[in-house]
């Protein structure tokens, strides 16, 4: 079974689509977090954006794994480093880039085909899994979801004030939902939840019912 759950920074994606994993017994897969992997290769590699043949170059070299539920570059445990507040500045300009959004999502598709998977990103239901049998788009207010990210990042060891954070989230929404490939939007059959003022149990129950309502495939 594929269940797809989209929407932007800071909605609640991934701390919502862990626990519904949890609770389905499926695997959860933050796609997020690879394009955060790949974007951290190219800034310690000093390659920038603009510098497609290089991009290219290395793409295939780029070895992304999650090992219990920890993102590894290689052997390295960059679970910490992929969510400083540099990568949450650079991320969206890298992962704009067409050749990195099909090299991600290739591998996206293998390992939702290998097994059940609760896959969260900006584009899950719209493109990587458009066969998904549940899809999900979560949204909340922007002050909301500032205030969200500003948790996270305080409990990673990371300060950022409120505006600082709020500007990086609008700015990351634009570039997001604006570019040509699989942008950030959500699809037309997807169940829309506003998370502003539920809890996560709230948000996880409502999905959990939806996913109690549909038949799950046999292949
Ligand atoms: O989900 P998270 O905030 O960690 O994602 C970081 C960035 O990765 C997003 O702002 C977006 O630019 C990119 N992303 C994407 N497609 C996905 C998941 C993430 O473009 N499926």
């Amino acid at each position: 079974m594929q269940i797809a759950i989209d929407g932007p920074a800071g909605s609640g994606k991934s701390t919502i689509a862990k626990i519904v994993a949890q609770k389905m017994g499926f695997t959860y897969i933050d796609t997020g977090a690879m394009y955060r992997g790949v974007t951290l290769y190219f800034l310690e590699h000093h390659v920038e954006p603009g510098d497609l043949p290089e991009i290219k170059a290395r793409l295939g070299r780029i070895r992304l794994d999650f090992k219990e539920g920890r993102m590894h570059l290689g052997e390295r445990d960059i679970s910490k480093d992929i969510r400083s507040p540099e990568i949450n500045r650079r991320v969206s300009d890298y992962a704009r880039i067409p050749e990195i959004r099909l090299a991600l999502q290739k591998q996206q598709r293998e390992i939702a085909r290998k097994k059940s998977v609760v896959m969260d990103g900006r584009d899950i239901g719209t493109y990587v899994l458009p066969q998904a049998e549940v899809k999900v788009f979560l949204s909340a207010s922007d002050e909301e979801r500032a205030r969200r990210r500003q948790r996270d990042l305080l409990e990673r060891g990371y300060e950022a004030s409120f505006e600082e954070i709020l500007d990086n989230l609008k700015q990351r929404d634009a570039i997001d939902s604006s570019r040509a490939h699989s942008p950030l939007k959500k699809a037309p059959e997807a169940h829309g939840i506003d998370t502003t003022r539920m809890s996560i149990a709230e948000v996880v129950a409502e999905i959990i019912s939806i996913i109690g309502g549909v038949e799950p495939c046999s292949d």
